[in-house]
Order: structure tokens, then sequence, then C-alpha cells
């Protein structure tokens, strides 16, 4: 079946021009609007869709393309909402989708209206081919777009799981959460996120003698926590590899440009123990690859006292901790405890993002996207990867669907860092690409042929 891609590329740039120019910023959101956008173009295709309303003014959208049914579905999602602008930091509208040098400027041109303009038009392309080339399918494929990813997904994921999780039974679902990165020497990988960290709040607080500030006292509960801190900046929690950490430095290791770091890779996934380790220590100065190979501890918040002049009972340091999945919290916290020495301090926790299982990394719809992304690129190395960032995938991942977060737009890390920031971009072939790719693995893994 031979797909008019010129065509198809000219209607994509003109469908996340018309995504970007709703404004989404959330909060407040107001994904409504938008998700009737959503809603007119699927039905005008003669895609079953149905409109959800999970507050006033946002919405949720699901639309399904029926297969033989054979086999378990398979879910497109993204999400409608975007984080908000410093208008005067940009360069071009936010909410404007001005196509300049080769690239797609606007607010969620990455994050995550390029994905959801992406995942759209895989299913009017997959439509077209059922109704005009008699395309069968084993799986129901279905198109899901959420609200208020950006601010926890109350309103989005969280609420959609509680009140339709019927409709969101699938075996597969591709997301955000990966990466298709372009690195030095133009070398290409595709990084699909198959787990994700969790996120928890870990809390020490000091306790002390109040009093004037004109009287030094013995145990100033600034100077414990202090003294606390300073010793947990030197603890580092042990390097863990899981299968997927493993094979993403195996795999990383045969093509990543920096020979320090390639050798360090392939050292750190070797059986010798000493080996490991030395490619473990040059690992751990990188700080990306340094979060993925352990749980990771970041202090981010301090309080205590409440006037320039009196010593305070009490002071506290809010921790953010993320632990690889299968490690429990409170061993994590046992550790710092013991590390830092001090009885006295108390230690509370609380997780902050939910606990999810990995997604397969050797699964149909995972080669799915392999063998395809190889197809459109043979040069183009594909990884497993575990993020330090959380995505909507957890909340599915915990009811059965196993998510695979790509982002398929290939793209240098400058241009994915301004994710968020300004100018946010997506160049126009990458958007093609992403598109393609959607489009081959869902084919792949739904198609009777
Ligand atoms: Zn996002």
């Amino acid at each position: 079946m031979a797909a008019d891609w010129k065509s198809i590329e000219a209607e994509t740039v003109a469908q996340l021009q018309t995504l970007i120019r709703f404004d989404t910023t959330n909060p407040p959101g107001n994904e409504l609007e938008l998700a009737e956008h959503l809603v007119r173009t699927l039905e005008a295709e003669g895609i079953a869709t149905t409109l959800l309303s999970p507050a006033p003014d946002r919405a949720a959208v699901i639309a399904r393309i029926r297969g033989n049914g054979s086999k378990r579905a398979v879910m497109l999602m993204a999400h409608m909402d975007v984080v908000g602008v410093e208008r005067e930091k940009w360069t071009y509208d936010p909410f404007g989708g001005v196509v300049q040098g080769g690239y797609l400027y606007g607010r969620g041109a990455i994050d995550d209206k390029g994905m959801l303009a992406a995942n759209l038009m895989a299913m009017l392309v997959l439509k077209r081919a059922v109704v005009e080339t008699g395309l069968q399918l084993d799986r129901d494929v279905i198109f899901l777009a959420t609200a208020d990813e950006e601010t926890g997904g109350l309103y989005g994921i969280k609420w959609l799981v509680e009140n339709h999780r019927d409709l969101l039974d699938a075996e597969f679902a591709i997301n955000e959460g990966g990466r298709t990165r372009i690195i030095e020497g133009g070398k290409r990988y595709l990084a699909i996120q198959t787990a994700e960290k969790v996120s928890y709040m870990v809390t020490i607080s000091a306790r002390g003698p109040a009093g004037h500030a004109a009287i030094p006292l013995d145990g100033n509960a600034i100077f414990r926590l202090a003294r606390a801190l300073a010793k947990l900046a030197d603890y580092r929690e042990p390097v863990t590899l899981t299968t997927t950490t493993r094979r993403f430095f195996g795999l990383l290791s045969r093509m990543w440009p920096v020979a320090e770091e390639a050798t360090a890779m392939a050292d750190l996934v070797s059986d010798e123990p000493g080996r490991s380790e030395r490619g473990a220590n040059v690992l751990s100065r990188i700080p990306v690859f340094n979060a993925v190979m352990r749980n990771g501890i970041s202090p981010t918040k301090i309080a205590g006292g409440i006037a320039g002049n009196v010593i305070p009972a009490e002071a506290s340091a809010a921790i953010n901790v993320r632990t690889i999945p299968g490690f429990e919290i409170a061993d994590v916290v046992a550790r710092m405890q013991e590390y830092i020495g001090d009885p006295e301090l108390s230690f509370l926790f609380a997780a902050h993002t939910d606990a999810a299982p990995g997604s397969d990394p050797d699964s149909a719809m995972f080669n799915a996207i392999a063998e395809s992304a190889n197809e459109l690129d043979p040069e183009m190395t594909v990884v497993p990867y575990l993020s330090t960032g959380g995505t909507d995938s957890a909340h599915l991942r915990r009811i059965g669907v196993n998510c695979y977060g790509i982002l398929p737009f290939p793209m240098q890390q400058s241009d994915e860092e301004r994710m968020h920031g300004h100018d946010e971009r997506v160049p126009v072939e990458s958007l093609h690409f992403g598109v393609r790719l959607i489009y081959e693995s869902i084919l792949r893994v739904a198609s009777s042929a």
C-alpha cells in the first residue's frame, strides 16, 4: 500500500500548527476546544470517537479503529496540555505555529503536540488504508489524547484510569518519554522508554534547643541539619543495572562517539567486577548516566527559622529521591540514615509518583518500533531506556498496559532542551520521520498480513 507521503507531510505540518494555536497552557489547561477539533478531524474520516469530560473545559478524546479482535488493542497516546511560556523571551509567537528555517515553532512542538499530531496523522493514514486498500487489523488501534499531564494528571490519566478503565484496555501503548537523539558526528539513536524511576520526597528534620540568638547554643538545629546534609553530599547509592539499563549501555557502547565513554559503557556491562567498577566510575561523572545507574538523591528545599535573632527548634530539608524500579524507598532511607550517622534526626518519606512495573523490552511492540526505525534509518541504534522523569505511562503500566515511550523526532540535545523552555521547536523533517515511525510501528504490530 503506497500512502502519498508528500501530501501527508503537508497535512502533518498544518495539523501541528492548528494544535499549537489552541492555547492549552496548564493551568488552567482548557483542552476542550482542542479536543473538539480532534473529534471533528477523526470523525470526518469515519473513525469512531468519544469525547469525555473530566471537568468543565477539560477533556479526553478516545478514538478507535477496529481490528478483528484476535489480539488485544494497541494505543497511541499524547497529552493536549502544555506548560506556560514567558512570551517576551520567544522569537516567534509561542501559539502561532510559525515555520521558519526548517523548524516548526510553538509551545508543545515537542512536548507533546508534536506527538499528538503524529499520532493523529498515523490514525488518519491507517484508516485510509483500511478503507482504500482493505487493510486488515488483528487488533483495535486506539487514539488517546489526555488533559492535565503537566500538573499531575488529576483531570487526565488518573481520572481516566479511575472512571473509564475499560476504554484503556490495551496490550501495548506508545507514549512520550523516550528520545531520538542526534549526537556527535551525526550518529543517531532511539531510546525507547520501557521503565521510569519512582519519585519520593524525603524530609530530614533536625531538632535542637530554641532560644535568643545572642546566646549561642550547642545542638543548634540548623548546624545539626547542615552537618547531615554535608555528609549526605558525599553519599552515593550503589550502582545497579537492570535488564533495561544493561542493554542501554551495552548497545550504546558500540556507537558512542566519545571513546573514553564508549569504553566505560562496555566495561560497565562486562561481568568482571573490577572492570565494571572502572566503567561505573567514569560514567558517574556524567550526570545523566549517573542518574540511570543508581538511585538519585537531590536536596531541593531547606527550611528553618522564624526570625534573624531567634535560634529555631527545628530545621528541615526536602530531598527528592528517585529510585530504580524494584527498590524500596525504606531501604534507601535506611542507608542514608546510616551514612549520616546521627540518630537524633528524623526521616519521613512519601511517594511523589506511583511505582509501576517496567514494560517488556523484548515484546512485539518494542521490536516493531525498533524494526520500523531501522527500516527508515538503517544507521539508527535502538536501545531500551529507563527514564529519570515520570510520564502518564506509569499509570497505565500499573493496569497492565505495556507502554513504550518515544519522542519520535530525531533531534540534537540542544533542540530537545527547548522543551518547557523558550522557542520550543521541532525540525520539520523530524516531524515527518516521527509520523512514519509511529505509522510503520502500528502497522507491524497490528496488521494481519
Ligand atoms: Zn509531555
